[in-house]
């Protein structure tokens, strides 16, 4: 991820501030449509910025992960779920046409008209082009890619610093959330524990997987929508520069749907492409990985 030759976007030095305030009035549902996915590794911190970022909206979204989808057409027990339950118990791998067709029943629900959060989709290539296809055929906006980078050793100190208590599993960090008392538990007293996937090398194969099967997703998107974000920092300053590139789309999106108010609201450039139209000038750094994808298995996509 780091180094892949990818631009990085900088916003200069910046201050500590509230959220930035958005430049309409938030009580009018203006029909704001706002596709974002969300990617990182694990560790980066997104599902704390997911939220952070339902929460500030202008428009209530949902946000929907893969996994949430695939278990949530089971349980409606509709063909689709019939069909995705039976693949998983063969223990086959949910193919991507399936997962597309239960992404498109998803997004269909009133509650994506304003748009949608996602996380953990689109997967593989043939999965964004399908989701670029859907969108268009909705009149939605191409998506915004958020995508968190942390480098690989950041996350393997975060991870190998997590502790668990043996007996209530409450997560501790040494480094972060620390007990009261070192290697005790602060409710049972019982002793903290390393799980065995926060050893290194397991860490490191896992962050490996994951940047070899997002790297040509994320090749997929044009520059001028996809937008690398440090994730090293705290939590505030990653999540500030997320709501600038937001407020840029949110405005525009505003231009759309009032020209006249939105004409003095935001001073920042339209971003006007559409998807694909620049992504050939930043894919040649981006080796293909197309092998790996075989690797993505059911318990990935759950
Ligand atoms: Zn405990």
């Amino acid at each position: 991820m780091a180094g892949s030759g990818r631009k990085l976007v900088h916003f200069g030095p910046r201050q500590v501030l509230p959220c930035p305030q958005l430049p309409y009035n938030q009580d009018v549902n203006r029909g704001i449509r706002l596709v974002i996915l969300l990617f990182g590794p694990p560790g980066c911190g997104k599902g704390t910025q997911g939220q952070l970022i339902l929460d500030w909206l202008p428009a209530r979204i949902p946000a929907i992960s893969t996994g949430e989808m695939l278990r949530a057409e089971i349980a409606a027990g509709s063909p689709l779920g019939v069909q995705t339950k039976s693949i998983i118990e063969a223990g086959v791998l949910v193919s991507d046409d399936l997962v597309n067709q239960v992404l498109r029943a998803r997004i269909s629900r009133p509650d994506c008209e304003n748009g949608f959060l996602l996380d953990g989709y689109p997967r593989t290539v043939e999965q964004a082009e399908y989701l670029d296809h859907v969108l268009a055929e909705r009149g939605m906006p191409p998506p915004v890619v958020l995508h968190l980078d942390v480098a690989a050793d950041v996350l393997v100190g975060r991870m190998m610093s997590r502790r668990h208590c043996s007996k209530c599993n409450r997560m501790y960090n040494v480094l972060t959330m620390k007990p009261k008392t070192e290697g005790i538990c602060d409710d049972d007293g019982a002793p903290l524990i390393t799980r065995g996937d926060d050893r290194e090398d397991v860490i490191r194969d896992r962050l490996q997987t994951y940047a070899d099967v997002t790297r040509p997703v994320l090749s997929h998107y044009p520059h001028d929508r996809y937008f690398q974000i440090p994730g090293e920092r705290s939590t505030h300053y990653v999540f500030e520069e997320i709501t600038e590139i937001l407020e840029r789309f949110l405005a525009e999106e505003a231009a759309i749907e009032h020209p006249a108010s939105a004409s003095t609201a935001m001073s920042l450039p339209p971003a006007t492409s559409a998807p694909g139209a620049t992504a050939g000038s930043h894919t040649t750094s981006v080796p293909p990985a197309a092998s790996v994808l075989s690797a993505t298995s059911v318990t990935d996509q759950l």
